[in-house]
């Protein structure tokens, strides 16, 4: 796999994933925070993935937990993305947690979301197939969605990626949207040997930090899987 460098992830508390309201969205090809007419709502219901403070508590805890895991610190080397994703989809709430990877057996068990008050009980893991290379990628509205050619393939897909797949897995009715956001966090093991990658993120000798991000395979997916603009507005769709 070619080697990229992370980009510098943002520090302000309204730290984004996968790009910003002004980007133009790769799916659609009109830029995010485009509205509909001179006074209409915006196209996009969600034009930036922004996180959140009270989730960065979720993950937080779910850190916590799994640093006092005795099972899990008898791995040594383990290094993965978690993260959390809440979303307000037709006046119903979902809350998810996912671990990177393409494991069978993820990471974060249900005994690790123990102690987590905000919305407690209602966290359900998110573990979606994701496809290997750039065809049959799902939006967050269920709709089938295919990258760039120039997109590389993620052997094991960041937390990001299977929490907003996971989303369109439930092929919601999408009249509105209150709000879709995020936290991710890393988790690297003390004697972790492919972590630099991550460690990037947030700086050597760090155990975990709450400024992680995907990597740059992940953050440029993002923008396909958050578009929900519906196909008559698509020139190529
Ligand atoms: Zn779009
Ligand atoms: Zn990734």
């Amino acid at each position: 796999m070619p080697k990229t460098k992370p980009s510098k992830p943002d520090t302000d508390v309204n730290l984004r994933h996968g790009g910003r309201a002004t980007d133009t969205c790769p799916r659609c090809h009109y830029v995010r925070n485009k509205k509909e007419s001179e006074k209409g709502k915006l196209l996009h219901g969600i034009p930036e993935l922004t996180d959140s403070a009270k989730l960065r508590g979720v993950v937080g805890q779910i850190k916590d937990n799994l640093m006092r895991d005795k099972s899990l610190v008898g791995d040594p080397a383990a290094v993965f993305m978690m993260g959390v994703l809440e979303a307000k989809i037709n006046g119903g709430e979902y809350y998810f947690y996912a671990s990177s990877g393409r494991t069978a057996e993820p990471w974060i068990k249900p005994k690790h979301l123990d102690g987590i008050t905000y919305h407690q009980g209602k966290w359900t893991l998110a573990n979606p197939t994701l496809p290997m290379n750039n065809k049959g990628w799902l939006t967050v509205r269920g709709e089938k969605v295919n990258l760039d050619e120039d997109i590389q393939g993620v052997t094991r897909p960041c937390s990001a990626v299977k929490l907003l797949v996971a989303l369109g897995e439930k092929h919601l009715d999408w009249n509105s949207v209150d709000y879709v956001r995020m936290s991710e966090m890393v988790y690297v093991g003390p004697k972790a040997e492919d972590a630099r990658y991550m460690r990037a993120w947030h700086g050597q000798g760090a155990t975990n930090s709450w400024t992680a991000g995907s990597c740059d395979a992940c953050q440029a997916r993002i923008p396909y899987l958050i578009c929900d603009v519906s196909r008559g507005w698509l020139v190529n769709p």
